[in-house]
């Protein structure tokens, strides 16, 4: 049912400090606070604005993929994941809390990546029936995103709610660890 390919590439993971260099004084300060914490969710305004224009106000579920990079601290952990871009899936077919996505979002996706970037995951959303994984969802994250910060962001655009997930196992995340960036 569900025809996803996984990427199979090399990841690259870069300081810390450049991805707190690159952020403004109230974002850094704030992605140091949650050091030593498990890792943080950096999110760029061009990502967050491309998912609610893709989801707004839909009252089907939509999803694509997320495009970012990982940081690590100085004991090699990886401490950030940044999503920079998002890319809808065209061609996104789903019933009740089903979903599937078409296999050409992966090819856009890698033709979206910049240098040393990856798929960090993946989003979707839950018109009306509230941010949370369902038993399919936790199984497309099982099945795809299952390096331990691979992402699944779930939104509710209706109810204005979202909620993060992270890992094979499908692993709620604290919204204090998202960081959504100023525009
Ligand atoms: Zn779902």
């Amino acid at each position: 049912m569900i025809e996803w390919r996984e990427e199979k590439t090399a990841i690259g993971i870069a300081p810390l400090a450049r991805l707190a260099e690159s952020l403004a004084a109230p974002d850094a300060l704030r992605l140091a606070s949650l050091a030593g914490r498990g890792f943080a969710v950096v999110v760029a305004p061009a990502a967050r604005e491309t998912v609610a224009g893709h989801l707004a106000m839909e009252p089907d579920e939509r999803g694509g993929l997320l495009c970012g990079s990982l940081y690590a601290d100085e004991r090699g952990a990886v401490a950030a994941v940044a999503v920079r871009a998002a890319v809808p899936a065209v061609d996104f077919s789903s019933s009740g809390v089903s979903l599937r996505m078409e296999t050409g979002v992966w090819d856009r996706a890698r033709e979206a990546l910049a240098p040393g970037e990856i798929v960090v995951g993946w989003y979707h959303s839950h018109p009306g029936l509230g941010a949370f994984f369902s038993g399919t969802d936790r199984r497309t994250q099982a099945a795809f995103f299952r390096h331990a910060f691979s992402l699944g962001w779930v939104i509710d655009p209706l109810r204005r709610e979202e909620a993060w997930f992270a890992g094979e196992a499908s692993a709620p995340l604290p919204a204090e660890r998202v960081v959504h960036l100023a525009p």
